[in-house]
């Protein structure tokens, strides 16, 4: 296959070579620039920093080969959201929401759409396709979705969507472009957190909007030079720096969170575990149709809080922490920001540390 995940990431690598000169640097240089030297007619030249710079488009450039789509940078995945909405909404459009995902999302929605009168409804994610899209603008979909990590059917929500008249767009935060492609699945939009695995080192916030519709993209990026929304040059190099090893990185989270969720529903302390990728998990036989991989979250559910909270902070090889997707294991108790998860329920973001010193650590501290 030349476009499966491996030729993908074997290709990312070399991208930079087709355009450099004898004696360019190999890696990417970082161009700081407000200006540019612009004399005459500025037309088809770089003009201003809020409009143009080589490192986001050094950046855009891998995007869009990971997702096989033209690809926006943004200062992070609340800004590539941000983007999607108000460059595509108008007073009047609905929108559906998942009440499961990404809280800001829905904090966005109640807190700058609806009073511009663009109004939304939420749905459980497992039970997106019930109740239909008649009347929807615009369908969002997030698989996993974070943090319960059920699934929806992206094929089929975009198969009736699209006969309601319905954009989709999939936030693919969670599985990142090596685990699912929402765009060859019928999503007309992508949106991703880039802070999470593509950057991978927990130093840097950054967003992408990716779609093969060209007046998605035109507005994206008008949204971005008018709004001013963004990206710093040094991120756009840092997540330049970050995507160039994903697939490894990648490759070894899943692979781990594999054996360690085999592993933890084994275990006595553990309750009740959700990982897409264990036989028994509702969302199997969907993650087996829909995903390239099942992920590196794995979500389990102690006694109690006491229970989640020691478990956590016991374990030498787990950071207590917010967010997900860095090199080193993270985990933290979801219920401290009001999620609808068990007080037990923990989020445990599975890293690169070799998988059995790994499991020592998580068996020690789970006593
Ligand atoms: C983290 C996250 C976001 C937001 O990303 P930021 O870079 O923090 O703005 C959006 N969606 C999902 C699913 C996320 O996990």
């Amino acid at each position: 296959m030349t476009d499966s995940p491996s030729a993908r990431a074997a290709n990312l690598v070399h991208l930079r070579r087709r355009g450099l000169k004898k004696g360019d640097p190999v890696p990417l240089p970082l161009t700081l620039a407000a200006m540019y030297n612009l004399p005459g007619d500025p037309a088809g030249f770089a003009q201003y920093g809020r409009f143009n710079n080589p490192t986001w488009d050094a950046v855009e450039e891998i995007l869009g080969h990971l997702e096989a789509a033209p690809a926006v940078a943004f200062p992070s995945g609340m800004a590539a959201i941000s983007a999607t909405f108000f460059s595509l909404l108008k007073g009047g459009d609905r929108v559906l929401l998942p009440s499961d995902g990404y809280y800001t999302t829905r904090v966005l929605a109640e807190r700058f759409l609806k009073p511009l009168g663009v109004t939304f409804d939420l749905r459980a994610t497992a039970a997106y396709l019930d109740g239909g899209f008649d009347g929807y603008r615009l369908v969002f979909v997030e698989t996993p979705a974070n943090p319960g990590l059920d699934l929806c059917d992206i094929a089929a929500v975009a198969a009736a969507a699209h006969a309601a008249g319905a954009t989709v767009v999939a936030d693919n935060t969670t599985m990142t472009a090596y685990g699912q492609r929402p765009l060859d699945l019928g999503a007309d939009i992508v949106v991703a957190a880039d802070t999470k695995a593509p950057g991978g080192h927990s130093d840097v916030l950054f967003g992408h909007v990716a779609s093969r519709d060209d007046a998605v993209i035109a507005a994206a990026r008008d949204w971005r030079k008018l709004s001013g929304a963004i990206p710093g040059p040094f991120e756009a190099w840092l997540v330049h720096r970050g995507l160039e090893t994903l697939e490894v990185r990648f490759d070894r989270m899943c692979s781990s969170a594999e054996t360690i969720a085999r592993r933890l529903r084994e275990h006595p302390k553990i309750e009740a575990i959700r990982f897409p990728g264990l036989e028994d998990d509702p969302s199997h036989a969907l993650a087996l149709a829909q995903m390239d991989r099942f992920g590196f979250l794995i979500g389990v559910t102690l006694a109690s809080q006491e229970a989640a909270e020691g478990f956590i902070d016991r374990c030498a090889l787990i950071q207590p922490a917010t967010s997900f997707g860095g090199v080193h294991t993270s985990a933290e108790r979801r219920a401290r920001w009001g999620d609808a998860v068990a007080p037990g329920f923990v989020r445990l973001s599975v890293g690169c540390e070799p998988v059995e010193e790994l499991w020592s650590a998580i068996e020690q501290a789970l006593g």
